[in-house]
């Protein structure tokens, strides 16, 4: 840090300031880890200097040759760990490699028939008019993916997301009762949509998915079948989620991040089949800019440890900590979606505690306890304020948290929960802030907790 200091001290504070924080709090942000010494050391270094557009052995760029050999060892370790026939490392975080994946799919689907008509045979080589037809005929395309409030993505198609705009969506969701996927609502819904791609895959859904059944419904429809991996990538990874749970052997194409439960540095990734491997290596420069050539080193270090056995071992205790915590909350009579956890995450209605998502998050935090706010299925309370918080185990799992120490984060968590009052104003502002401050609150909380 005395470097960076000497040039700008108030940056080298704020790195100080937040591994301080990491180190102090409880982090449940199902979507948050720690990287190894190995994959930061691999990401902060002079590969940032580089210049790569293109693919391997094929650069816009001369002096490529050392940006090849990381990118090719990132590829052969994802290739290799997840089974797949094509890994494209480059996109720079989850929502580039689903801009990659649908383009190629659209490509793949789309562009081929429209190309062969305007007699050409690469895109770049399209005529204005040739372009035209193009788009009318991208205009038509359809997309189904899981809804926001029963656990989607905003990548899947939704409004506020460029996918939004490049596609006519339709969501499949939950069975209002039990909180679990409707297979027969989504095949109900994809035999009268006719989607051109299905997306599979979540940021808040605790279960499992059956991609078996996913590709069955996709091939039925005529649909590609996407899985998005981001937030169990690291459970893939780690040989907990096999047979119908693993996606690669089901789906044409997954994507990922790679800084979830993965564990490595922040970025992306897509794997595929044969037929879309040349529609996705064309995600630079059709979407990507680039290659960032010291991340693709810092994803070849962490998909090199996700190969290792220990791996294995750290992916079964993040879901067997999870149990642990639904169960610690559970006794306690709190609410979980669909009434526990299968994966890395549980989301807990807090409306049971008389509050808002918001009003939760912001009192956990006051007690160092780092969740995020989080839609329930049918969310009364909307996207903003929510009824729910998100609580994830991969990142307490790496520190080395166990049973143990799950079922004193519950007791925790409760305890907290139960003590706070619903904020007042309607910014959602926490006055529990002030609440919880309050000396002879936080000795009342600090007692109970004790008690526990
Ligand atoms: N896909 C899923 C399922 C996610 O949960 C996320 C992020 O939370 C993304 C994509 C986007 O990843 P990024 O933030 O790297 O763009």
């Amino acid at each position: 840090l005395d470097v960076i200091r000497a040039v700008e001290p108030r940056v080298a504070d704020a790195i100080g300031a937040e591994v301080a924080d990491q180190r102090a709090s409880l982090k449940l942000i199902a979507s948050e880890n720690y990287a190894s010494p190995a994959v930061l050391l691999a990401m902060g270094n002079w590969f940032s200097d580089k210049y790569a557009e293109g693919t391997i052995g094929r650069r816009f760029y001369a002096g490529c040759r050392n940006v090849d050999t990381v990118e090719a060892l990132a590829a052969e370790h994802a290739r290799e760990l997840f089974g797949a026939r094509h890994a494209y490392v480059q996109p720079h975080s989850g929502i580039d490699a689903n801009l990659v994946a649908f383009w190629a799919v659209l490509s793949q689907r789309v562009e081929s028939p429209a190309l062969a008509r305007a007699g050409v045979r690469q895109v770049n080589d399209l005529a204005d008019a040739d372009w035209d037809v193009l788009r009318r005929e991208l205009g038509d395309q359809r997309m189904l993916g899981m809804s926001l409030d029963a656990g989607g993505h905003l990548t899947h198609g939704f409004r506020p997301n460029i996918s939004g705009k490049m596609f006519d969506q339709r969501s499949y969701g939950t069975d209002p009762v039990s909180g679990l996927l409707d297979y027969d609502a989504l095949r109900a819904t994809a035999r009268e949509f006719r989607p051109l791609i299905i997306v599979a895959g979540y940021s808040a859904y605790p279960r499992l998915v059956n991609f078996r059944l996913m590709r069955e419904i996709a091939d039925e429809v005529g649909a590609t079948l996407m899985v998005d991996m981001a937030h169990f990538a690291g459970l893939v990874a780690g040989k907990v989620l096999t047979g119908d749970f693993d996606p690669v052997p089901h789906a044409q194409i997954v994507t990922t991040t790679t800084h979830k439960s993965l564990r490595g540095p922040r970025g992306g990734m897509v794997l595929c089949d044969d037929t879309l491997a040349e529609h996705v290596d064309r995600g630079c420069p059709m979407v990507l800019g680039g290659p960032l050539p010291h991340v693709m080193a810092a994803k070849a270090v962490a998909l090199a440890e996700a190969r290792q056995p220990a791996f294995q071992d750290y992916a079964r205790c993040i879901v067997d900590n999870a149990h642990r915590l639904a169960d610690g909350l559970l006794r306690r009579g709190a609410r979980l979606v669909t009434g526990g956890t299968d994966n890395h995450l549980v989301l807990l209605d807090v409306a049971g505690y008389g509050l808002t998502g918001r009003q939760a998050e912001a009192a956990l935090l006051d007690s160092n306890i780092v969740t995020n706010r989080n839609s329930v299925p049918n969310d009364p309370n909307g996207a903003w304020y929510t009824s729910g918080v998100r609580l994830g185990t991969p990142a307490l799992t790496t520190r080395g948290l166990g049973a143990a120490e799950m079922d004193e984060i519950a007791a925790l968590i409760d305890t907290v929960l139960t003590a706070a009052t619903p904020a007042t104003t309607a910014s959602g502002a926490p006055s529990r802030a002030k609440h919880l401050l309050d000396p002879a609150v936080s000795a009342e909380v600090a007692a109970r907790a004790t008690e526990l």
